[in-house]
């Protein structure tokens, strides 16, 4: 089926045309809808497209900072202004995937994926919504409990405070799978609680590097609270790891499917 793609350069006119069109997606980074167009998602007959600037933009605003939802992980990873998000940006995906990714479309990726949102709302972030109607403004806290009511709009920036000092926000992404990196069982059972906000995000699937979308339908993001659970004990060696079946996930509506664990 031909797929339409439309650019506009206001980010008004692509909600416009998103607002008309139910079979329209909104595109940013694409990692997740050009997956679904290519696993051949019929829902999708048009994509809308921006060249606005101030999508991809990081500007300073008083004592906030604001990210164009068009702000790529990798672009976070090169700003110094925002070395407290670095170490979230850094926990998606590996390179390719950081490279595209955008802060916008993460409020949207399906759970176990949103370290980005998780992180942001345990800053307090406010979203700026632009609709065909026109602009406004929200706790994103408020936007991703309504997230998949809000259709035909899409999200401009997202505002931040910047914590107070090094230690008023840490972020550590909890994976029941060796994450990249090396955390530890120690690091893996326990978040560090020294003051300040934490922003951990838990794994059920074991998000790692590079896994796939997750299972479909999640909520996306919310406050971690740290674990207080003990290490697991040792398997026992008599016991045989349960292992999930490499099967095709039918996908939730949106959503590309997971056809094995380590893409
Ligand atoms: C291989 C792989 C590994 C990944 N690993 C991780 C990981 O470890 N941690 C993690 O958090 N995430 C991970 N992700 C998910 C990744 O973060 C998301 O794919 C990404 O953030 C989505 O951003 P995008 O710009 O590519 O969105 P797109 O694919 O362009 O869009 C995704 C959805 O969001 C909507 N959307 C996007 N931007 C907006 C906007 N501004 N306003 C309204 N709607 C919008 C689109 O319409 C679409 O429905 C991974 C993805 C892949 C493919």
């Amino acid at each position: 089926m031909p797929i339409a793609v439309k650019t506009f350069p206001a980010l008004s006119e692509a909600a416009s045309a998103l607002a008309g069109d139910r079979s329209a997606r909104f595109l940013a980074g694409g990692t997740l809808v050009m997956r679904a167009l290519n696993e051949g998602d019929v829902s999708i007959s048009t994509v809308v497209r921006s060249t606005d600037r101030a999508f991809a933009e990081i500007r300073p605003a008083g004592a906030r900072i604001v990210l164009g939802a068009g702000v790529t992980m990798s672009q976070i990873l090169a700003n110094r202004e925002l070395a407290f998000l670095h170490p979230v940006a850094r926990a998606v995906g590996g390179p390719a995937v950081r490279g595209a990714a955008t802060v916008g479309g993460n409020l949207f990726a399906p759970a176990p994926y949103g370290d980005m949102a998780a992180a942001l709302l345990a800053l307090d972030a406010t979203v700026q919504l632009q609709g065909g109607y026109g602009g406004r403004e929200m706790l994103l806290e408020e936007f991703l409990g309504n997230r998949d009511r809000q259709t035909g709009v899409i999200v401009a920036s997202v505002a931040i405070a910047r914590p107070a000092g090094p230690d008023a926000f840490r972020f550590r992404k909890v994976s029941r799978v060796k994450p990249k990196g090396h955390l530890g069982p120690v690091d893996r059972a326990h978040l560090p609680l020294s003051g300040g906000r934490i922003a951990g995000r838990a794994s059920p699937t074991g998000d790692g590097a590079d896994s796939g979308p997750g299972q479909g339908g999640g909520a996306g993001a919310g406050r971690a609270r740290p674990s207080t659970r003990p290490a697991s004990p040792r398997r026992s060696p008599s016991r045989p790891r349960a292992r999930r079946p490499r099967t095709m996930r039918s996908p939730a509506p949106g959503t590309a499917a997971r056809c094995c664990p380590c893409i």
